[in-house]
């Protein structure tokens, strides 16, 4: 089957031929020509089966038919990255069209985005959490009237992000009347429920399909010890075993961790995480996808979506405790066909996840050892620094920090008291203090007069407190 069967518009057709993609991937068979057909999609889909034209190019077919002035599409995607990646998808295959996407994410400014609502822009690629600090603003300047087509984008992951009472928010605010396509890796109890409510006789894809990762990857295992995990990476890394890799770790402290050691080794790496602005997680990510640095060092939030050209590893640095997050994981690597390696660091008492793991994916993994590595030598530094020590260093600085201002006050005290001349200490002591009160009165009642003004209020219950996914 080639593209040209499958009855897209030329224009869309020669944006796939300048990509030089050979034939669609069969997700994107099964799912093109009922979503241009109009039919709801109910699709299972992992990212790199090429899903993101599957829901695109049918999108934007629709939409060339009859052109108009209005938001007529609007995909909800879990993570500012999935988000900025689709954008970055309709782009290249838009570009012999005249429509025109925007991305709609948290961490960084509102103003262009509410520029993109207000000239109606044919296609919003939105994280929930910021397409509704959009809907809520007081200009009321986004316009779903016009909406012909809602795309729900790893749908799974939105609900373990716990972005359902969004979706359900946002969707209250949509026409009833559009095509809805829901694709999700996974399916589910909750998702199911949540696509009956949303699809009208749905096209099922796929759906019954256990969720595997892609062929043409590699996977393999390498045991040792929790201590030792750095010291094994590293040497794969120099012995060239691994090449340009994702490393996952569980926490964002182990990604910090890791990232340090790396540093001091002398292998170029950068880091991503939830804790990371939006500016630095894109830096990272650029100088990754560049070649400027050799690993990524990441926690989960960049496991699905992220599209690296030729990735040829994905380190799981720890096991990851379920199975879905693992074969996510793996689906980086080994994209649409190509091939790839994915390797998972196991310690002795990772090995209860691992097989679940095992479990989930039908067969046992390979188990590998790197010929030369010292596998019981004492590590010269620790990875992870244990929590009751890192509170005891904050706390620590913290009174350094105590002591060091009282200290400085009371030089301020004393110089004040000797230029002073006659008033004295206590009451130069005591000016001093009141104007510190002073200073802090002004700084709260500062702070205080716009928060019952606007930015609260405005914003409302959609405002939640974690970054992700806005
Ligand atoms: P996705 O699953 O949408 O994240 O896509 C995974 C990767 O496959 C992306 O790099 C796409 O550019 C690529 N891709 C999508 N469709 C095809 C195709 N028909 N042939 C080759 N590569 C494709």
């Amino acid at each position: 089957m080639t593209f040209e069967s499958l009855g897209l518009d030329p224009a869309l057709q020669r944006a796939v031929s300048d990509l030089g993609w050979p034939k669609p991937t069969p997700i994107q068979l099964d799912a093109i020509p009922p979503a241009r057909d109009g039919h709801d999609l109910l699709a299972c889909a992992m990212t790199g089966s090429g899903k993101t034209a599957a829901f695109l190019l049918p999108t934007l077919h629709r939409l060339m038919a009859q052109p108009k002035r209005a938001t007529r599409a609007l995909v909800l995607a879990p993570t500012r990255e999935l988000a900025a990646q689709v954008h970055a998808d309709l782009v290249v295959l838009a570009k012999h069209t005249n429509i025109r996407g925007a991305a709609i994410f948290g961490g960084v400014g509102m103003g262009p985005q509410e520029a993109a609502f207000r000239s109606h822009t044919d296609v919003i690629i939105a994280t929930p959490g910021r397409l509704l600090d959009h809907m809520s603003q007081p200009g009321r300047y986004v316009n779903f009237t016009g909406l012909e087509v809602l795309v729900l984008d790893e749908a799974d992951r939105m609900l373990d992000m716990g972005f359902l009472p969004d979706i359900k928010r946002v969707l209250a605010q949509l026409p009833a009347k559009r095509q809805t396509l829901f694709f999700s890796a996974t399916m589910p109890k909750p998702i199911s429920d949540l696509s009956r409510q949303m699809l009208q006789s749905p096209v099922r894809i796929n759906v019954e399909r256990q969720s595997l990762p892609a062929v043409g990857i590699e996977q393999a295992l390498w045991p040792v010890a929790e201590a030792l995990k750095a010291d094994l990476f590293i040497a794969l890394l120099r012995a060239n075993v691994i090449g340009n890799v994702i490393c996952f770790t569980r926490t964002k402290h182990r990604s910090n961790r890791l990232s340090d050691v790396l540093t001091r080794a002398g292998i170029p790496n950068a880091k991503i995480h939830g804790n990371r602005s939006q500016n630095q997680r894109t830096e990272a990510l650029g100088d990754f996808k560049r070649g400027k640095v050799r690993v990524l060092v990441a926690t989960d939030i960049v496991a699905r979506g992220i599209d690296v050209e030729a990735l040829e590893h994905v380190v799981n640095f720890d096991v990851p405790h379920v199975p879905e997050d693992y074969i996510h994981r793996v689906g980086r690597t080994a994209r649409a066909e190509a091939t790839g390696e994915a390797f998972t660091l196991v310690a002795p008492d990772e090995e209860t996840d691992l097989r679940q793991i095992e479990k989930a994916i039908g067969r046992k993994l390979p188990r590998r050892t790197l010929d030369g590595f010292n596998y019981k030598h004492v590590p010269h530094e620790r990875l992870e620094v244990p929590l009751a020590e890192r509170i005891a260093v904050i706390r620590a600085k913290k009174a350094e920090d105590r002591a060091r201002a009282k200290a400085k006050l009371e030089r301020r005290g004393s110089s004040s008291s000797s230029s002073g001349g006659s008033s004295g200490g206590s009451s130069s002591g005591g000016a001093s203090s009141g104007g510190g009160h002073a200073r802090g009165g002004a700084a709260s009642g500062g702070g205080g007069a716009p928060k019952s003004g606007s930015p609260r209020g405005s914003s409302g219950p959609g405002r939640r407190g974690p970054a992700r996914g806005r």
